[in-house]
């Protein structure tokens, strides 16, 4: 199927599968909204050079069966007399959620370390992975620039603030135009991909795999979901945050930037409009 799409250039492209017709189409709305009055709070829509678009994209591809259920048998354990099989007989869900909620207010953080949520996040920027892996209770694994090429298919991020102010922005996709350029110019010469990629910017566009547990989500909310964060892992954070929170409600009910649950301990780095904890509602 071929289908000839307007984009927000006003410039015709053709469009080959119903998915990017799709994408197409989410593409135009949020460009039309973007110029008209109505406000969407978080469209994720960035442009590439070569007029595609790149999303933000997390998928929760697994996560731990009956998580809540698993956090209070780990609790309860603690102080029981009888078994695992016996627990699970006995806690009705009231008694799981009590536990649930009284492990979380208490600080009894290991049995959360028995839960984990693994997601697939595509469309950021090799910037945002660099400050993601850091988290060092994780398991990662991410699109490699050694063994895939971007000849023909090089994508990066724009920051909003460069994606707003259309002089910059010229000269960022430019930029990275020539960088790709050279990019292709050396693959061309035979220099391996794992050599040329040295040019490539902090803005390419990358995928990754990262699964984490309870515990470690719980503290990478508070760091990350914190108006300190930078925008994309902030944005990306609150995306995960509202995921778990389906699955998980009470293990992150309170999941977030330190100030939700307390005064902020940011000192001189304090932000002057913290968030809310509605900005992390489901
Ligand atoms: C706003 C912000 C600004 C930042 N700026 C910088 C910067 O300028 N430069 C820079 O280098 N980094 C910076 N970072 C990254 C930061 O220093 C951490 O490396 C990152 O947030 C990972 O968090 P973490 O080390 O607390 O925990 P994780 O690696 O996620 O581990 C979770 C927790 O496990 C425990 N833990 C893990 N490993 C160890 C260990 N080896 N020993 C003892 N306890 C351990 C700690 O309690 C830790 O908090 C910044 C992060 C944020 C959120």
């Amino acid at each position: 199927m071929e289908i000839a799409v307007p984009v927000q250039d006003k410039v015709y492209r053709r469009i080959e599968t119903i998915s990017q017709a799709v994408l197409m189409a989410q593409a135009n709305l949020a460009w039309q909204i973007q110029n008209s009055s109505i406000s969407v709070p978080s469209i994720n829509l960035f442009i590439k050079y070569n007029k595609k678009e790149v999303f933000l994209k997390i998928n929760l591809l697994r996560f731990t069966e009956k998580p809540e259920t698993m956090v209070a048998v780990a609790a309860k354990l603690c102080y029981s007399p009888v078994g695992v099989d016996e627990l699970l007989d006995k806690m009705s869900e009231e008694d799981i959620n009590k536990l649930v909620r009284f492990v979380i207010k208490s600080g009894h953080l290991s049995t959360t370390e028995h839960i984990s949520f693994t997601f697939a996040i595509e469309g950021v920027s090799r910037a945002l992975t660099h400050q993601l892996v850091r988290h060092r209770i994780a398991s990662y694994n991410q699109q490699s620039q050694r063994y895939v090429s971007f000849k023909d298919n090089f994508e990066y991020i724009v920051p909003p603030k460069i994606e707003k102010d259309s002089d910059i922005r010229e000269e960022y996709d430019k930029l990275i135009k020539d960088t790709h350029d050279l990019y292709k110019k050396l693959l061309a010469k035979g220099i391996e991909a794992e050599d040329a990629r040295y040019l490539l910017p902090n803005a390419s566009e990358t995928k990754i795999i990262v699964t984490m547990n309870g515990r470690e989500l719980l503290h990478f909310f508070t760091v990350r979901c914190c108006n300190r964060a930078q925008w994309e892992i902030r944005k990306m954070a609150i995306n995960m945050l509202k995921q778990v929170k389906k699955i998980a409600p009470i293990v992150f009910e309170k999941a977030g930037p330190n100030c939700l649950r307390g005064p902020c301990p940011e000192g001189k780095f304090k932000c002057d409009n913290p968030p809310k904890a509605s900005d992390f509602k489901i």
